[in-house]
């Protein structure tokens, strides 16, 4: 359960805001970054209303994590190590070399990054850049590098990643990434205004900065536990941690410091084991395991631990503690989930019938301010057994709509489905309130009455969730039942993301695009013949899909070739023309190709039909 009263919590204990302020050297201020042509990517300023106390429009335990979270500054970790919070989602964190300074993990947006290097230098001095360390894959923690990147020559500083950082960092939106990123206006909040009725954070961070995101690739890849490199006189000593928080990501430690970076597998709450974007389920048992070893390699010598996203802790007893607690947290949601699933609990019910143990409800890190117990559980569930519960009444579900349509009629009809949604929000049953509120809407999205009781509810679901991302799902459903579907933000991919996707991957890309039932009487051949790659992939559309393989060239059977570079393929799939491609065969093929592509809609609804 997410709800939690004030006084189950120790909100008498002051540590968290001693260690969140620790270090404390400056701030920028004020603290917004613009772009180039002034737009503001970044505004920690709008979160100052979170000194007051804790209003009737939030849960106390969310509202005391966002004040911790929405500290912004460069703090001193220890001796040669700083950090810079609170100007992104994520932190950029510096360590002091021989003749410069080792940038990790360097934020979403150049501009945040640029500005946290200068508010260190202002700080620390016009230290040179000397290398790049990417934790994970993960984009607020490598979009930003250009930031850090200016007048370093291309290619002259080391940069280092764990095993499969490339594929993995291009790879995770490529097939979902529309649903994906609509479903991220709601957990994040995009639409929202910040506001102790609005938007209070996620969480893991406040929000997502919007600048310009870039890629550069790693010159080091970390490939197995005990790798040590020394960067600019640095000695660092890498565990890697796949298939934890991110498919390639690492920790590791600085022995001279006796400093432990724990990447993103151990921050300052419960994280995520499907975030509610949406995403391919994380392995909470292989989570518990890597913090296990990061304790037994590391956390007996480390004065300090710090993560990619909140506080440090300092002490090498507190860092023993605070590992083991997270490592347990996994460990427990996955063990237990398991036990409850074997006694024949779904998803649902597991998720219901969970409950923590007293040290891990009442720590604060181990709460759920991004991932939660109850979604954690349901992923756990879903890793191992899916989306079916084995109960046949479940196995052949009528859909959304035509369900609600019935179980009002069944009900008699959409006022008296009102009345009794009021009568259980009176009674503080929201969860059921918004079940039927949900069905009345989705019976008829015209009926406004529902729609703005729906909002209601889902405006005091939101009150209530100690979860940075649950809050925001529900006041987005109720932004977008009173105002209609909030239009996604004009599509501004990377051109760096995109370049690094490999043939395959774009070819997937476009396949997944392809309307089945209106492309199954089509059948077409393109062989792509790339010359800087020396190889032919065949592409064949038959039966509504388009299926593809290499081949050898000169492999008989191709309507139309097309001759041209890997980089000029995206202009090519994009429909932007074929200028600069050489072609041998029917061209007309394009034009048939290009009939049957759909270009999905960006802004699909949600909360209504
Ligand atoms: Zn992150």
């Amino acid at each position: 359960m997410t709800a939690v009263t004030p006084s189950d919590l120790p909100f008498h204990d002051r540590t968290d805001f001693e260690d969140a302020d620790r270090g404390f050297l400056g701030a920028l201020d004020p603290g917004v970054v613009t772009d180039a042509s002034g737009r503001v990517v970044w505004d920690n300023d709008a979160y100052a209303f979170l000194d007051a106390e804790c209003p009737d429009t939030a849960n106390p335990s969310l509202w005391r994590q966002g004040q911790l979270v929405s500290r912004q500054g460069l703090y001193e970790v220890c001796d040669g190590i700083y950090q810079v919070r609170g100007l992104d989602l994520s932190n950029m964190t510096l360590v002091e070399g021989d003749t410069g300074v080792i940038v990790i993990d360097p934020l979403i947006s150049a501009e945040t990054a640029a500005a946290a290097l200068a508010l260190y230098r202002t700080h620390r001095g016009d230290r040179p850049v000397t290398a790049v360390i990417y934790t994970h894959a993960h984009v607020d923690h490598f979009g930003g590098v250009h930031g850090v990147l200016e007048g370093v020559p291309a290619g002259s500083i080391p940069i280092v990643a764990p095993d499969g950082f490339m594929e993995s960092a291009v790879s995770e939106n490529v097939y979902a990434g529309v649903a994906m990123s609509r479903r991220a206006m709601y957990m994040y909040g995009v639409a929202l205004e910040k506001g102790p009725a609005g938007q209070i954070g996620c969480g893991l961070g406040m929000t997502t900065s919007t600048g310009s995101i870039g890629l550069v690739a790693p010159t080091i890849d970390v490939t197995r536990t005990g790798q040590e490199e020394v960067l600019d006189g640095v000695r660092v000593v890498f565990q890697v941690t796949p298939g934890t928080e991110c498919p390639a990501e690492m920790n590791f430690y600085f022995p001279h410091r006796r400093a432990l970076c724990m990447a993103e597998n151990a921050t300052r709450n419960l994280h995520n084991l499907v975030t509610l974007r949406g995403a391919v389920v994380r392995d909470a048992r292989v989570w518990s395991v890597y913090l296990d070893e990061a304790m037994t390699l590391f956390a007996e010598e480390s004065d300090v631990a710090f993560a990619s996203h909140h506080w440090p802790t300092w002490g090498s007893d507190r860092v023993v503690e605070y590992l083991s607690l997270q490592r347990d947290l996994y460990a427990y949601l996955h063990d237990q989930t398991l036990r409850l699933m074997n006694t024949g609990l779904n998803g649902t019910e597991a998720a219901e019938a969970m409950v923590m143990p007293p040290a891990l409800d009442q720590a604060w890190h181990t709460h759920g301010y991004y991932g939660s117990v109850s979604h954690n559980v349901k992923a756990v569930y879903q890793r191992y057994l899916g989306w079916f519960d084995g109960n046949p009444a479940r196995l052949w579900q009528h859909p959304p709509v035509e369900a609600a349509t019935r179980y009002v009629a069944c009900m008699g009809g959409a006022d008296a489905v009102r009345s009794l949604a009021a009568g259980y929000a009176a009674e503080g049953d929201l969860r059921f309130a918004a079940e039927l509120l949900d069905r009345v809407v989705f019976a008829d999205p015209s009926d406004t009455a529902a729609k703005e009781q729906l909002a209601d509810v889902y405006d005091r679901l939101a009150y209530g969730a100690e979860n940075g991302t649950w809050r925001n799902f529900f006041l987005t459903g109720a932004h977008e039942l009173r105002h209609g579907v909030v239009q996604a933000p004009p599509e501004v991919g990377s051109a760096e993301l995109l370049s690094a996707l490999t043939v395959e991957q774009l070819l997937d890309a476009i396949a997944i695009r392809v309307d089945g039932p209106r492309a199954w009487d089509l059948e077409a051949t393109v062989d792509w013949r790339f010359t800087d790659l020396g190889q032919t992939h065949r592409s064949t559309l038959r039966n509504g899909v388009l299926t593809h393989r290499v081949v050898a060239d000169g492999t008989p059977g191709a309507d139309l070739t097309l001759v041209l570079e890997k980089g000029q393929m995206l202009g090519a799939l994009l429909g932007v023309g074929l200028d600069q491609i050489g072609t041998e065969g029917d061209l007309d093929v394009i034009g048939r190709l290009l009939a049957v592509i759909e270009t999905p809609d960006r802004s699909f609804p949600i909360v209504t039909p």
